[in-house]
C-alpha cells in the first residue's frame, strides 16, 4: 500500500487502521434515527433554472447532460421519508426513556464503584434501539453523497427486497471485521491505571456521522449515550450545528457560527479582506464576485482585463450561496450569460474564475477532501488529518469550450453527481476507482518524481491561512453565543477542506465544509430506485481515523490527568513525544490504537503565520466595544467610544465625521446582509471603517502596514487606559512611556508599544474562547 514520505512526515497510508466491526450489507439503516424526519426533496433535474440536465445513472449519461441537479432516473422522484416509527421511544420522558435513564444511573453508580468493563462500553449500548423495528418505506430512494455537505435526505428502502450476493469489497470487509472483532480485547478501566471511568459521549444528534462515531467509540472503549443522557456527558457529538441543543458544559464538536462562516459568500468575503491585505499570501482562492450585488463590478472588471489582453478567454463558475453537492452550479464564458432572472435574484451566488488547468490523473479531473480539526479558537489550535479523499470526475477532462461547458461529469468532481455516471467505479481499494485516498494520489505523484513535500507544505499553508481568515468572525459568534461568565461548552470542529491541485501542483481552495459527510457506506443501486447500503472501505479507512483521533485529542479525562501529572504542560495526545504510546495497556489505555492521524500545524507553525492575524486583532478591538452581552453588532455609541478610547479623533476627524462614517458604512453593509434582524455595525463593516481610518492616518504605506500601525496604536492606548484603571484601583503610578508598558499585563487586545511597521504578534483576547 502507500507509504509516501512528505515534508512534514504527514503522508502515511496506515493500512493497519483498525476497523472494529463489519457494517455488513443491509437494506436499510439499522433502527430509526431521530433526525431522519420527513424531508421532501425536489429531484427535478431542472430545478435550478440552469437548463443543464444530468443523465440518469447507468442510463448512458456519459458526457451527458449536465448541471447539477439531483436525482437519477426513477430514483429522481421525490423522496419522502417517514419519521421512524419508534421515535417516541427516544424522546425524553417516555417510559422507555425513563427505563433507559434508570439503567444508565445504575450503571454509572457501578462505574463509580471501581471498574467498568470497557468492552461492554463498546457493545450495542441500547437494546431498545436494536429492538426497534426497522423503518422501511416503499418509496424510491436516491444515492447519497458520502463526503459532501451534510446530507439532508434520509431514506428507507422497501422491505423484503431480495438480498443480493455481497460484492467482493463488502465481503472482504466483513471477514476482516469479523476477525478483528474476535480478537478485540475487552480491557478494563482500573483505578490508578489511567482513567477510572470511560469518557461519556452523547451521540443522540450524530446523524449521518453515527456509524463512524460508533466504531470510533468502540475502538476507544468509551461510553456512548445514543439517546442522550440526563446527567451531563463529557462530549456531545452533533451532526449539523452548534445550535442543535442547549449544552451547558462539556465539549461539543461544533462552533457557533461555523456554518454561516463557511457559506460561499461569507467565505469569499472573509478571504477577500485577507486578499486585500496580503494579495500574495492569499492567491490560493480564485477571484470571486458576489451576486447579485457585484454583478456590475464583475462585468466591468472582466471587460477591463479583456481589453488589456484580447487573448484572455476566461471561464467562470457560478455557485449558489447555499448550495452543496454541486447543486445549481453552471459554467459560463461571458458575464452576460449569468442567469439574472428567476432564481438568482432570490438566491445569492458567487461567480468565480474557473480553474481551467487542473492536475489530471488518468486524464480525469479530481479534487481533494482534507479533514481539518479546529481544536480551539483561543489559543488557535489547528490539526490536519494525514490522509484525505480524492474524488474523481468520470469523463475525461478537456479545457472548457462552449461545446463541453455543460458536461458535469467532466468539470465537477462532486461524488454525489458522478455516482450517477455509468463510468463511476466504486473503489475496492485505496488507490483505484472514483474515490481514492489522497495518500494514494501522493504516492503516485511521488513515483513520477514530483516533490510531494512541497505539495503538502503548500496545502498546510493554505489551511492555516484559511482558518486565520475565518477566526475573527468566529470569535464574534462565540462571544455572542457563549458570553464570558455564562455556562457553556467548549467547542471543537472537524472541517472539510475541498482543494483542487492545479497542473503546476499549486493547491487552490474550492470551499470549506462545516459538516463534512462522515458516512462510511455508499448506496448500491440494485434496480432503479432500489438501493442498499454497503460499506465503503475508503471512506471508513479515512473517516473513522479522523473521528477517533479527534476524540483522542479532545479526551477530557486525559487532559485532566496530564495536567495533574505535568502542571503547565499542554496536552498533545500521542504527538507529544513524552506521551507514553506503547507498552502496558494498563498504564496506557491507548496502547491498542494506531498512532494519531491528526498532525498539529498551529501553533506549531505560528511564527510563520502570526503576521497575517491582523483582522483577528481588529476583532478583539471590536468585541471589546460591543458592550451588551450576546450582541454581534456595534452600536453608534460603541463606535464612538472606540474612537475616543483609542484617541483616533483629531482636528481632521471630528466626532461628527466619525458618526457619518459609522452611518455610511453600517447602512451599506446592512443592506447587503442576509440576516437583517440586528441593527448596528457588523465586524466586516468595522474592518472597512478601520481600513479607512488606517489609510487616512498612515498614508503612503502598503495597506497591511497602515492597518498594523493603527492596530498597534489602538492597542497601545487601550493598554494605557487599562493600566490607568488598574492603578486607580491600586493607587500606583501609570507608566510614563510606552516602553514601561509590561507586555505580560496586556489588556484585552494585547498592546505592546506602537510601532509603525509589522504586525507579527498574537493578540490576546479577554477570555479564552475554547
Ligand atoms: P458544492 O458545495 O456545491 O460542492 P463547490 O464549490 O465544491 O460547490 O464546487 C463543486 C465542484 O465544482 C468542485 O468539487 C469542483 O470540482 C468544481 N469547481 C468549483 N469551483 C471551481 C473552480 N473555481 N475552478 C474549477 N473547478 C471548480
Amino acid at each position: 500500500m502507500v507509504a509516501a514520505a512528505s515534508v512534514t512526515g504527514l503522508v502515511t497510508w496506515a493500512r493497519s487502521l483498525v476497523r472494529s466491526r463489519c457494517l455488513g450489507r443491509r437494506l436499510s439503516l439499522s433502527g430509526p434515527r431521530p433526525e431522519e424526519a420527513t424531508i421532501p426533496v425536489n429531484r427535478s433535474l431542472n430545478d435550478h433554472g440552469n437548463g443543464l440536465r444530468r443523465g440518469a445513472r447507468g442510463g448512458g449519461g456519459d458526457g451527458g447532460s449536465l448541471v447539477a441537479g439531483r436525482g437519477s432516473g426513477a430514483a429522481a422522484a421525490a423522496v419522502a421519508v417517514a419519521p421512524a416509527p419508534a421515535l417516541s421511544a427516544m424522546q425524553r420522558g417516555s417510559p422507555e426513556r425513563e427505563l433507559e435513564v434508570a439503567a444508565e444511573e445504575a450503571e454509572e453508580a457501578e462505574e463509580e464503584q471501581l471498574s467498568v468493563d470497557a468492552g461492554a462500553a463498546g457493545e450495542p449500548e441500547s437494546p431498545a434501539r436494536e429492538e426497534q423495528p426497522k423503518a422501511v418505506l416503499p418509496v424510491p430512494a436516491r444515492p447519497r453523497a458520502a463526503e459532501e455537505g451534510d446530507v439532508h435526505v434520509a431514506r428507507r428502502l422497501p422491505p423484503a427486497l431480495p438480498q443480493a450476493p455481497p460484492r467482493p469489497a463488502a465481503r472482504a470487509l466483513c471477514q476482516l471485521a469479523k476477525g478483528r472483532s474476535r480478537s478485540r480485547g475487552r480491557g478494563r478501566y482500573r483505578r490508578g491505571s489511567g482513567s477510572s471511568r470511560p469518557v461519556t459521549v452523547d451521540s443522540s444528534k450524530a446523524r449521518t456521522s453515527l456509524d463512524a462515531l460508533k466504531i470510533s467509540l468502540r475502538q476507544l472503549r468509551w461510553k456512548e449515550f445514543p439517546f442522550g443522557r440526563r446527567l451531563p456527558c463529557d462530549i456531545y457529538w452533533h451532526g449539523v450545528s452548534f445550535r442543535d441543543s442547549d449544552i451547558l458544559s462539556g465539549q461539543v464538536n461544533k462552533f457557533p457560527g461555523m456554518t454561516e462562516m463557511v457559506r460561499k459568500i461569507t467565505l469569499s468575503r472573509a478571504l477577500r479582506i485577507m486578499q486585500n491585505l496580503f494579495p500574495d499570501e492569499y492567491n490560493f482562492y480564485p477571484r470571486s464576485w458576489i451576486l447579485p450585488e457585484e454583478f456590475q463590478l464583475f462585468v466591468t472588471e472582466v471587460r477591463m482585463v479583456k481589453d488589456g489582453d484580447p487573448t484572455w478567454k476566461p471561464t467562470f463558475i457560478v455557485k449558489p450561496d447555499s448550495g452543496c453537492q454541486g447543486d445549481g452550479i453552471y459554467l459560463i464564458k461571458d458575464p452576460n450569460d449569468i442567469r439574472m432572472t428567476g432564481t438568482l435574484q432570490n438566491r445569492p451566488a458567487v461567480v468565480q474564475e474557473y480553474i481551467c488547468k487542473p492536475l489530471l490523473i488518468d486524464k480525469l479531473k479530481f479534487d481533494i477532501r482534507l479533514y481539518v480539526l479546529l481544536k480551539s479558537l483561543e489559543p488557535l489550535e489547528i490539526y490536519i488529518a494525514k490522509d484525505g479523499l480524492s474524488r474523481f470526475c468520470t469523463e475525461p477532462y478537456h479545457e472548457p469550450s462552449p461545446q463541453n461547458l455543460h458536461h458535469v461529469f467532466m468539470h465537477l468532481t462532486n461524488y454525489s453527481l458522478n455516482i450517477h455516471s455509468s463510468k463511476f467505479v466504486h473503489s475496492d481499494s485505496a488507490s483505484t476507482g472514483s474515490k481514492r485516498t489522497f495518500s494514494s494520489i501522493l504516492c503516485r505523484l511521488s513515483s513520477k518524481g514530483i516533490d510531494i513535500k512541497k505539495v503538502w507544505s503548500d496545502i498546510i499553508s493554505l489551511v492555516i491561512k484559511t482558518v486565520i481568515a475565518l477566526t475573527p468572525e468566529l470569535k464574534v459568534f462565540y462571544q455572542s453565543d457563549i458570553p464570558t461568565g455564562r455556562p457553556g461548552p467548549t467547542c471543537f470542529q472537524i472541517l472539510g477542506f475541498d482543494i483542487l491541485l492545479m497542473k503546476n501542483l499549486k493547491p487552490m481552495l474550492l470551499e470549506v465544509n462545516a459538516n463534512p459527510s462522515m458516512r462510511i457506506e455508499h448506496e448500491y443501486e440494485l434496480s432503479p430506485g432500489v438501493f442498499e447500503n454497503i460499506p465503503s472501505l475508503v471512506d471508513e479507512e479515512v473517516k473513522v481515523a479522523v473521528i477517533r483521533d479527534t476524540l483522542r485529542l479532545m479526551n477530557p479525562l486525559k487532559k485532566k490527568e496530564m495536567q495533574s501529572q505535568h502542571p503547565g504542560k499542554p496536552f498533545a495526545g500521542k504527538e507529544d513525544p513524552d506521551c507514553d504510546v506503547t507498552g502496558d495497556p494498563d498504564s496506557n489505555p491507548e496502547a491498542h490504537l494506531p498512532s494519531i492521524c491528526l498532525k498539529q500545524v498551529f501553533p506549531k507553525y505560528a511564527k510563520q503565520f502570526n503576521y497575517l492575524r491582523l483582522v483577528d486583532r481588529m476583532a478583539n478591538l471590536f468585541i471589546r466595544f460591543l458592550g451588551i452581552k450576546g450582541t454581534m453588532k456595534l452600536g453608534p455609541t460603541g463606535f464612538r467610544t472606540f474612537i475616543r478610547n483609542c484617541k483616533l479623533s483629531s482636528s481632521s476627524l471630528s466626532m461628527a465625521a466619525v458618526d457619518i462614517l459609522y452611518i455610511d458604512i453600517t447602512r451599506r453593509w446592512n443592506s447587503m446582509a442576509l440576516d437583517q434582524r440586528d441593527s448596528g455595525m457588523c465586524l466586516q463593516a468595522f474592518v472597512e471603517a478601520f481600513f479607512f481610518l488606517a489609510q487616512r492616518k498612515f498614508k503612503l504605506l502598503p495597506l497591511h502596514e497602515q492597518v498594523a500601525s493603527l492596530i498597534d496604536l489602538c492597542e497601545y492606548h487601550l493598554s494605557l487606559l487599562d493600566e490607568k484603571r488598574l492603578v486607580c484601583g491600586r493607587g500606583r503610578r501609570p507608566p510614563s512611556s510606552p516602553q514601561e508598558t509590561n507586555p505580560t499585563t496586556q489588556s484585552a487586545a494585547g498592546s505592546p508599544a506602537p510601532r509603525i511597521i509589522g504586525a507579527n504578534k498574537l493578540s490576546h483576547s479577554r477570555h479564552a474562547l475554547s
